[in-house]
Order: C-alpha cells, then sequence, then structure tokens
C-alpha cells in the first residue's frame, strides 16, 4: 500500500508552515536493514583462517547478547551469527542470558554463564570442515591485546580456561566508556577509518577485554537524494541530520544524501530537546523518523512523520503517517508547500 494518513486538521496546517525537515538516519535515509561487514578480533587469534572454538564461542556470545534486542543493528548482528553457526530455521538462540540491557543509544549488555554457553553450543550440528563463507568478513585487527588471565580468550593456543560467568558488553564508545573500559588509540583509528564510509561501528568487550569490532553498513534509500534536494532547493527548507550514530559515520550520510546540518551522537532521549531547540529559534519543524528510540521527537515536532515501517508507537506518536516502502518525495511536496490540487495535477 502505497499512501498517507494524517490524524487532525493541525498537521495539514502546520505542515505549511515548517521552516525545518529533520530526519533520523537509521530506517528513515536508510532502508534501516544494515549488514554485518566486518568482524575484527583485536585480541590473539594465531589461526583465524580455522573456524576454531574460540571463534565459534565468540560469535556465539555475541547471538545471545543480541537476539534479546529489536534494534536494527542487532537484527543485523543475530543474523550475521546464526549464518556464521550454520544454525537452522528452528534453532535459536532463546533466552539464556541474565541480566540483559539494552542501553538506548549505546548499545546492549548480559551477563552469560560458561554453562549457557556449553549448553547452546551443544544445540548446534557439527558442521563438515569446509570453510564457512562468513569467514571471508572475519579479520585480525591492526591491534592486538595479549588475552589475560581471567578473561575469555581468543587464542585456541592458550591454556587459560573461560571464566564461569562472562559479562558481555556490545555498543559504542559511549557504552564502553560508561562501563569503565578503555577504548585503545589504534582501535579508535580502525573504527574512524570504517565510519568515514559511513559504517557504523561497535565493539564487543567480555568481561572487560575489548575482543572484537563490528561493522555494519545500511543501504542509503535511492530517492533520498532526491527528496533532499527537493526541500531544500525547491522549498527552500532548512534539512538536519539527527542520529544515535557517530559523527564520522553520520557526516558520511549526510554527504551522499546532500545534507549540511548534523547532529550525531544524540542520545534518543536528547533527539527531543535537539527538536525544542529548533522550534525556540522559531523554526516550525517536521520531524521524519522510523520511531526506534525517536517517538518523543516525533510527538515534540510541530508535524510527527512516521514511516510506515516503523513502529507501532512512533506511529502512535506521529501525526501523520506516511505508509510507504520508500521516502514519501510525493507526500512532502504535497504537505510543505502546496495544496492537494496541484499535488494532484503532478
Ligand atoms: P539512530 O539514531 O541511528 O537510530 P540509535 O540511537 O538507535 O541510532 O543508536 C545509536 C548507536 O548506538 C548505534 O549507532 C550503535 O553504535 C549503538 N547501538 C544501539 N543499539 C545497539 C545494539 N543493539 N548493538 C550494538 N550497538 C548498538
Ligand atoms: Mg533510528
Amino acid at each position: 500500500m502505497n499512501g498517507i494518513l494524517i490524524k487532525g486538521s493541525e498537521a495539514l496546517e502546520s505542515a505549511q508552515k515548517v521552516t525545518t525537515v529533520v530526519f533520523d538516519k537509521t530506517g528513515t535515509l536508510t532502508v534501516g536493514r544494515p549488514e554485518v561487514t566486518a568482524l575484527r578480533l583485536l585480541v590473539r587469534m594465531p589461526k583465524v583462517d580455522e573456524f576454531n572454538s574460540a571463534l565459534k564461542r565468540l560469535i556465539a556470545l555475541i547471538g545471545m547478547t543480541e537476539a534479546n534486542s529489536d534494534h536494527p543493528i542487532a537484527m543485523s548482528v543475530e543474523a550475521y551469527a546464526r549464518t556464521a553457526l550454520g544454525m537452522t530455521k528452528d534453532a535459536s538462540f532463546g533466552g539464556r542470558v541474565k541480566e540483559f540491557n539494552s542501553e538506548a543509544g549505546m548499545g546492549v549488555s548480559a551477563r552469560i554463564t560458561a554453562e549457557a554457553l556449553t549448553a547452546f553450543l551443544s544445540t548446534l550440528e557439527e558442521k563438515e570442515k569446509e570453510e564457512p563463507k562468513f569467514l571471508k568478513s572475519v579479520s585480525s585487527g591492526s591491534f592486538l591485546e595479549k588475552a589475560e588471565e581471567g578473561r575469555f580468550t581468543l587464542d585456541p593456543s592458550s591454556t587459560i580456561e573461560d571464566p564461569a560467568e562472562m559479562s558481555v558488553l556490545i555498543g559504542n564508545r559511549k557504552l564502553l566508556r560508561v562501563a569503565g573500559i578503555a577504548i585503545e588509540p589504534e582501535v579508535n583509528r580502525e573504527m574512524a577509518s570504517l565510519e568515514s564510509s559511513g559504517e557504523t561501528v561497535f565493539l564487543v568487550a567480555v568481561n572487560g577485554a575489548v575482543l572484537a569490532l563490528l561493522s555494519v553498513a545500511d543501504t542509503l534509500r535511492p530517492e533520498a537524494p532526491l527528496v533532499v534536494y527537493t526541500l531544500r532547493k525547491k522549498l527552500g527548507l532548512q534539512v538536519i541530520l539527527l542520529t544515535g550514530d557517530n559523527a564520522a559515520s553520520a557526516y558520511a550520510v549526510a554527504r551522499k544524501v546532500g545534507i549540511r546540518r548534523v547532529f550525531a551522537e544524540v542520545l534518543p532521549t536528547h533527539k527531543v530537546e535537539k527538536v525544542r531547540e529548533l522550534q525556540g529559534n522559531g523554526g516550525v519543524v517536521a520531524m521524519v523518523g522510523d520511531g526506534i528510540n525517536d517517538s518523543p521527537a516525533l510527538a515534540q515536532a510541530d508535524v510527527g512523520m512516521a514511516i510506515a515501517n516503523g513502529t507501532d508507537v512512533a506511529i502512535e506518536a506521529a501525526d501523520v503517517v506516511l505508509i510507504h516502502v520508500s521516502l514519501p518525495f510525493w507526500e512532502f511536496r504535497f504537505l510543505f508547500c502546496c495544496l492537494p490540487f496541484s499535488f494532484l495535477g503532478q
């Protein structure tokens, strides 16, 4: 179905007065189905090309943790882990973790006992020796930390045993900072180089040791540059990108779609503040989002627009629901500038 659902006439009225259009990034300017492009190991692991038990255990921990989150990033990581582990359709990561926590705008964490990990691994079918395809995405980072005692180790030759309980943290720099885990400059550089191409990079830490980085790439909606161009050049509106993602990745996406103003690394709770700020400067603000974390901002905006693949909460919060598989180019023209007649006349 294609179309537009407007709740209340004020939304239509405000839309004609809009001065500023704020876009969420993930799921709005991008399709919102990121895919894992790289898993880089940051600890010593001599035989990476062997899909050995250490790598399998690490990917299992990652999958078991992310399976509890419904963030688009989590879905992509879970799908990656499922393929990596050769899981069948009916196989599940199950609710095997303790104290799962989702930190909005930062990432996820959980505690997993060695017992639970072993129990999960025993549900996997033994695969023949052939090298799994996904291993192409696995590489060693330039910085390799030495495995230390009492920590989950990736070194298969190590005699160190995994601790009885593992605390898994998967998320961005902020998540690690809050947990008091330092990020080596080499790791930071490695993250930055992937981020500069627009990818979203985050880290996996187990018991305080940063073991791996994961990078995901999302596809731009092909019509996004045209929508931004029309809003800026034809309708003379200010267009802003507002995202929780890091600045390098946000600017890379902004550049690709033609947006000049970027607010990056904005926590979900602060997105609403940003909208208020723009309104305070006399702006009439339209916010376009998919609602994963941005419902309050959608509600605060003079016109909140939810993309229909967004969540129910977003649809609840929005004044306008765009039932569309793509960014609503024609609807934007209709809403922000002209009367329905001219829209129909196009
Ligand atoms: P956006 O504004 O792009 O929708 P979010 O505020 O939802 O972004 O998330 C911001 C950042 O937090 C992500 O780019 C990612 O680095 C991190 N993050 C959020 N959820 C997860 C997760 N489940 N796993 C790993 N990282 C995550
Ligand atoms: Mg989002």
